[in-house]
């Protein structure tokens, strides 16, 4: 099952969601966001589209979404919840301290440690999260 390059209203659509036109704009918002947003910040890119949009649908859309699988809920320990779309491409993420900016990794060592790891703890690896926390190098 390769979804991955399937936007959220497409996935809600496969799942015989009901889309109104205020589910497609979120979905849509959501599907082009490269950034983790939070839901405050989905709010603000939506209504840009539709000023008619309140914050309460953005919250229960998107609630919504990650009900039925097709948003991911991140907690990047500043008390705000951030969403990104569920990928079958798997991807960490290492945070800036200093600016909250996120950004996506992929390490195949890492993640050969970690199903090894677990297999020596006597577990086969079904999933993981892994965050890091940095600050930047200054560069001079
Ligand atoms: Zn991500």
């Amino acid at each position: 099952m390769s979804d991955h390059h399937l936007s959220i209203e497409e996935l809600c659509l496969k799942k015989g969601m009901r889309m109104t036109d205020q589910r497609r704009v979120i979905a849509k918002v959501l599907s082009a966001a490269k950034d983790h947003p939070d839901v405050e910040e989905v709010y603000r890119r939506a209504t840009e589209i539709d000023n008619g949009i309140s914050i309460a649908t953005v919250y229960r859309t998107v609630r919504l979404f990650e009900d039925a699988g097709i948003l991911e809920r991140l907690d990047f320990r500043d008390g705000r919840s951030r969403y990104e779309p569920v990928s079958d491409e798997h991807h960490d993420h290492l945070i800036n301290v200093e600016t909250g900016e996120v950004v996506e990794f992929h390490n195949d060592e890492v993640e050969r440690l970690q199903e090894q790891i677990a297999e020596k703890l006597g577990f086969k690896l079904v999933d993981h999260r892994m965050e890091l926390y940095g600050a930047p190098l200054s560069k001079k």
